[in-house]
């Protein structure tokens, strides 16, 4: 390739940015393009709850984490582990941190800085951002249509990067519309779904307005053979929360299979049922049922409004049976929320159609990377980490078609 190679990047998302940053610090002339005033809206959105932009836990667990794991993504993120990632966010000035949890943030648990610090050196870089640009089509012979403030614009590049991301929160900017695009180019798209959503459950009228809005702490639940620990809270739908999302793609795979799914809360996650029994023998006949669950067991008022909805206001008075309720209150969940209203996607275009360096079987020279690819992952920086080590191999990818070569990225293993 003769000059200056000249590089398209759609998605002002971090998997597009990042891999602007790369090429750019290559000498390749970058443009992104975005159709949002803004770049980076979702990332700084996952600032609000900190920014939790990877996990410390060992190579094992962590890839465990994506299910069936395709073999592109798998090299991607052992080429770009979490160490990679947090080098890379230090050197932005963003020291890191590894939570009690095992979670990683940046020590200022927030995205804000993260994204001006990068811009800034973007901007460095030479790279252009081109905002309010969206792609409306491919053009048949390989270039890209993007619509824009001047009206629409022919864009063709020595490598184009499409990270467009998933669906979920479509007023962020990722909306889903390349679906259409790139089936209609032939590529093969699993169907985005929600992921790490709440679940829907048809609370009584009384339940709803009494308790939407408040808290259950310390829980654990169950869903088929899965089970997860931390908070959920009650909303006007059903329940949202980490602990809940933690189990919604198992809940989602089982509605879609049979239709209903019921989850099991454990309110006293850390005591049997024959200790939460002995404490309720201990209780004086003539207090009331919720004086009972609140002084011997410490139950909340919204935990004890649970044990009432689930049971059909005829929670068991008998100390056995009301110890095993306790233990695994069933919920009988009617839906999942929408896809607008997850924290992220499944679904996408799927690992068959791309090749190496994540370029497309179907259209050379157009790479992909992040959110918008067929992959799933719970909350805990798993979805940042695949979007970067995704953006990293796309390129990869790009320079090897470019002839260019990528700085090596200072990083431990594992
Ligand atoms: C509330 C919330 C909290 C989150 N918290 C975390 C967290 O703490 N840790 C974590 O790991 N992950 C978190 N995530 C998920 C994480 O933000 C995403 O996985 C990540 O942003 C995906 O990056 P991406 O670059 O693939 O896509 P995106 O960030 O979605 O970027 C895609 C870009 O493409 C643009 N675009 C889309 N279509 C077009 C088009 N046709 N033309 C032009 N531009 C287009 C969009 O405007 C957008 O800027 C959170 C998500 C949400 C919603």
């Amino acid at each position: 390739m003769s000059g200056t190679p000249e590089v398209a990047v759609v998605g002002a998302g971090p998997a597009g940015l990042f891999a602007a940053e790369r090429l750019a610090a290559a000498g390749a002339k970058v443009t992104v393009f975005d159709h949002m005033a803004s770049p980076a809206r979702k990332l700084l959105l996952a600032g609000r709850g900190g920014l939790n932009l990877t996990h410390s836990e060992p190579r094992e667990a962590f890839l465990s984490r994506y299910g069936e794991l395709p073999p592109q993504l798998r090299a991607a993120l052992d080429a770009f582990p979490p160490s990679a990632l947090r080098n890379w966010a230090e050197g932005l000035g963003q020291q890191t941190f590894v939570g009690s949890s095992g979670r990683v943030f940046p020590v200022a648990f927030k995205a804000s800085p993260l994204v001006r610090a990068w811009l800034g050196r973007l901007s460095g870089l030479g790279v252009t951002l081109a905002m309010r640009h969206r792609l409306v089509r491919f053009t048949s012979d390989g270039a890209l249509e993007l619509s824009g403030p001047e009206g629409p614009r022919q864009i063709s590049a020595d490598a184009i990067l499409l990270a467009l991301g998933g669906a979920s929160w479509p007023r962020m900017g990722s909306d889903g519309g390349w679906v259409t695009l790139l089936r209609d180019k032939g590529v093969a798209i699993a169907d985005l779904r929600p992921a790490n959503m709440g679940i829907e459950i048809g609370w009584t009228e009384a339940f709803r307005e009494r308790f939407a809005g408040q808290p259950l702490k310390q829980l654990a639940l169950r869903a088929g053979d899965k089970s997860s620990r931390g908070e959920a809270m009650i909303t006007a739908h059903g329940l949202e929360g980490g602990a809940v999302y933690a189990l919604s793609a198992t809940i989602r795979e089982v509605l879609a299979a049979a239709g209903t799914a019921v989850l099991h809360l454990d309110l006293r996650p850390d005591s049997t049922v024959a200790s939460l029994r002995a404490r309720l023998e201990r209780a004086r006949a003539k207090d009331s049922l919720s004086a009972v669950l609140k002084k011997q067991l410490s139950l909340s008022p919204q935990a004890i409004g649970l044990l009432r909805e689930a049971s059909g206001g005829e929670v068991p008075r008998e100390a056995a049976a009301l110890a095993a309720l306790v233990k695994a209150v069933p919920l009988a969940v009617t839906g999942v929320r929408p896809l607008e209203r997850a924290i992220s996607t499944a679904g996408g275009i799927r690992f068959d159609e791309v090749q190496a360096g994540f370029e497309l079987r179907k259209l050379p020279g157009v790479f992909v990377a992040g959110e918008m690819l067929d992959w799933e992952a719970p909350t805990g920086g798993y979805l940042l980490q695949a979007a970067f080590a995704s953006a990293e191999a796309a390129a990869q990818g790009m320079a090897r078609r470019l002839g260019v070569a990528l700085k090596p990225l200072p990083g431990q293993p594992w």
